[in-house]
């Protein structure tokens, strides 16, 4: 027996695609939204009635930027766990990094990711392929053969493409697939495999630094091969001012680039490193206030596109231990959408340019059909309750790991 369907009655709808947001109803039938009424409707059929008073329905979120672990690291998260994960977050869509292992260099491990999350269910997950084999840096992934097992990208994230003349050949041919190469823009002679970034606070603290402009030469290097190219660059976890000035006049110099910025270089800055607690260690680091100012305000005029969570597992082993000694990343899928509330609460973004750079705008840079509320589309829906004060605990982590400065955290005993 096929359901009757789902009317979402007196919901707040945003809508990122046109910026137009309005008190009224969404008819879902099947898979489909069928329907989006301004106010109520009188005559629904046997359709179930769902009631959004006070609520906002918004597109189900899009996230670029996740690693799932899996294959290879099922112990930190498995593409089950993430995908939960992601559908408690409001997100209906992610794209998967390919630092498994295998690497996603091969078609075969794409399709695997694919089935695995068919079978899991929750959200759609799109994998990003590898640009070089084995995120090497130095010979070419076969780039046409992923596009064809469903690779809507392509990035070595975790490592940069160390070889410009690879970044250059996988641009050109990227141009003709029409997918983005996504960039983890670190030169690694520059940063040293530092912990945080390079500041009067890392000296205090005895911690190696990560300056800035290893970062933003990486930057300066991809935007002038997407301009000689034509390819399109999509720059990750912008974590700079002049990263993200970088950026602003590629755009306005018409190259085609595109950027995403994390909620935590949004929220925390290098000065809430104590260097013990290494659930504040991330590639790239935090920096400094100023940044994160440039970041919020880089966001918010549309120089950086989306905001994804960079989500990376790591099992206690990996964080338990000196702050040098343990592993880069934070979660973020369940708490995504919590911090851009906050930032909407504290003006720094509007609701509609929040909700449009945690769907619309993302799904728009990998050519996807998602972060959109339009008849005839998949009815991929988010309902959120703006007011509803929620603190992120362990009962309420559905993550395989417990990696974030944003849990709740239990006070030790003595
Ligand atoms: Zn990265």
């Amino acid at each position: 027996m096929t359901h009757p369907g789902y009317v979402l009655r007196n919901g707040d709808i945003v809508n990122p695609e046109s910026t137009d947001s309005f008190v009224g109803t969404v008819i879902v039938d099947g898979d489909k939204i069928t329907g989006i009424e301004k106010g109520d409707v009188e005559d629904v059929g046997d359709r179930e009635t769902i009631d959004c008073t006070g609520k906002w329905i918004i597109p189900g979120l899009v996230d670029l930027h996740v690693h799932l672990r899996e294959p290879g690291f099922e112990w930190k998260e498995t593409i089950e766990s993430g995908a939960k994960c992601a559908v408690a977050g409001g997100y209906t869509s992610l794209c998967s990094m390919p630092n498994t292992n295998p690497a996603i260099d091969h078609a075969e491990v794409a399709s695997f990711i694919r089935e695995k999350a068919k079978e899991a269910g929750f959200a759609k997950v799109f994998p990003i392929g590898a640009v070089s084999k084995e995120r090497k840096g130095n010979e070419l992934a076969p780039l046409y053969e992923l596009r064809e097992a469903g690779c809507i990208a392509f990035s070595d994230d975790g490592d940069p493409v160390w070889d410009a003349g690879v970044m250059r050949r996988s641009l050109e041919i990227a141009k003709d697939i029409g997918a983005p190469i996504c960039c983890h823009e670190e030169d690694k002679s520059l940063s040293c495999c530092g912990s945080m970034d390079e500041c009067g606070h890392s000296y205090r603290l005895g911690i190696t630094g990560f300056p800035g402009v290893a970062e933003e030469v990486m930057i300066a290097r991809d935007i002038e091969l997407a301009r000689v190219t034509g390819g399109h660059v999509h720059i990750c976890h912008v974590s700079t001012a002049r990263g993200a000035l970088l950026i602003q006049r590629a755009k306005e110099d018409g190259i085609h680039v595109t950027a995403e910025v994390t909620p935590h270089h949004l929220m925390l800055s290098h000065l809430d490193v104590d260097g013990i607690d290494t659930s504040y260690k991330m590639s790239p680091p935090l920096r400094a206030p100023a940044d994160v100012l440039a970041l919020r305000e880089a966001l918010a005029s549309g120089v950086i596109d989306c905001i994804a969570s960079d989500h990376a597992p790591h099992e206690p082993d990996s964080k338990d231990c000196e702050f040098e000694e343990a592993a880069m990343g934070i979660l973020g899928l369940q708490t995504n959408l919590p911090i851009a509330l906050k930032l909407i609460h504290d003006s720094v973004l509007t609701r509609e340019r929040a909700i449009q750079a945690l769907s619309f705008s993302a799904a728009k840079i990998v050519s996807l059909e998602a972060g959109m509320l339009r008849p005839g589309r998949p009815a991929d829906i988010a309902i959120i309750d703006p007011n509803q004060k929620w603190t992120f605990s362990n009962s309420l982590n559905l993550s395989k790991s417990q990696n974030t400065p944003f849990l709740a955290k239990k006070s030790k005993k003595k």
